[in-house]
């Protein structure tokens, strides 16, 4: 079981229409755990997120909401973008970054997630970090191990007084939209090689604090024996997340 507190996110995608995402909320009112024990959010399309934070506020929600990309500039001339200030100033909780499918249909690279990560710890967000790479050929016992790549190059920059409040999702990237998730030993595997790798950018005290949230195929079925892995601390769940039943119960298994 994690030390640390549990972050279940759902991942809505480019799913939903308005009508859907307001009957949602209203679905999971008065069933979230506090969040002292259990924190709770939902990542969804930049042109709801303003009315889910109002929403979840008026109805007393303990869910934090969640941009699926951000931008690293504050404010500037880029076209199509939502700068990290501006999700800040709406009372966003966070943002994913360079999630699998950013980096695999629209190119971004570990230098882009790095800047992301800096913009949104520099505007009080929490950066959820997507690491896709196939992490389970590292030998966690071996002591002079590099760090993930996607870890070294895109975390490079991180001041490490903030680092703390970073996520790593771990979504291997054949088991996203798949049937199966891996095996609890290669997720776990996974989990103790990201961490000694967090360990190596930052230190070891810094490290047992970030959270480690598993993504890729979780369902109501597997999450529970996911959640119960010592370095897990969460889900990033997709698919499973669009039905509030799915959703909560697999809350309820953190
Ligand atoms: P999935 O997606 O749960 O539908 O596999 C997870 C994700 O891409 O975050």
């Amino acid at each position: 079981m994690s030390k640390r507190v549990p972050l279940v996110i759902g991942n809505w995608k480019t799913n939903k229409k308005v009508a859907e995402v307001y009957d949602f909320l209203q679905e999971i009112q008065g069933k979230l755990p506090d969040p002292k024990k259990v924190e709770v959010g939902i990542a969804a399309q930049d042109i709801y997120l303003h009315e889910m934070v109002k929403r979840s506020k008026e109805l007393k929600i303990p869910v934090g909401v969640f941009a699926e990309n951000v931008h690293w500039a504050d404010e500037g001339s880029y076209t199509g973008e939502t700068s990290p200030a501006a999700l800040a100033d709406i009372d966003v909780s966070g943002s994913i970054v360079g999630h699998y499918e950013r980096r695999k249909m629209f190119k971004e690279t570990n230098g882009s997630v790095g800047l992301k990560v800096t913009a949104t710890l520099r505007n009080g967000l929490v950066p959820i970090v997507a690491i896709a790479e196939d992490a389970t050929h590292y030998n966690p016992d071996d002591e002079d191990m590099a760090p993930l790549t996607e870890i070294a190059v895109g975390l490079a920059g991180v001041d490490k007084t903030k680092a703390e409040k970073i996520v790593i999702a771990y979504e291997p990237a054949w088991a996203i939209g798949a049937s199966e998730a891996p095996s609890a030993e290669i997720i776990e595997h996974a989990a103790k090689v990201i961490r000694k790798s967090l360990a190596i950018l930052f230190t070891q005290e810094v490290a047992d604090k970030i959270r480690i949230q598993y993504g890729g195929s979780a369902t109501p079925e597997n999450s529970k024996e996911i959640l119960e892995l010592e370095d897990i601390d969460g889900l990033l769940i997709g698919r499973a997340s669009l039905e509030p039943a799915a959703f909560l119960s697999m809350v309820n298994d953190a």
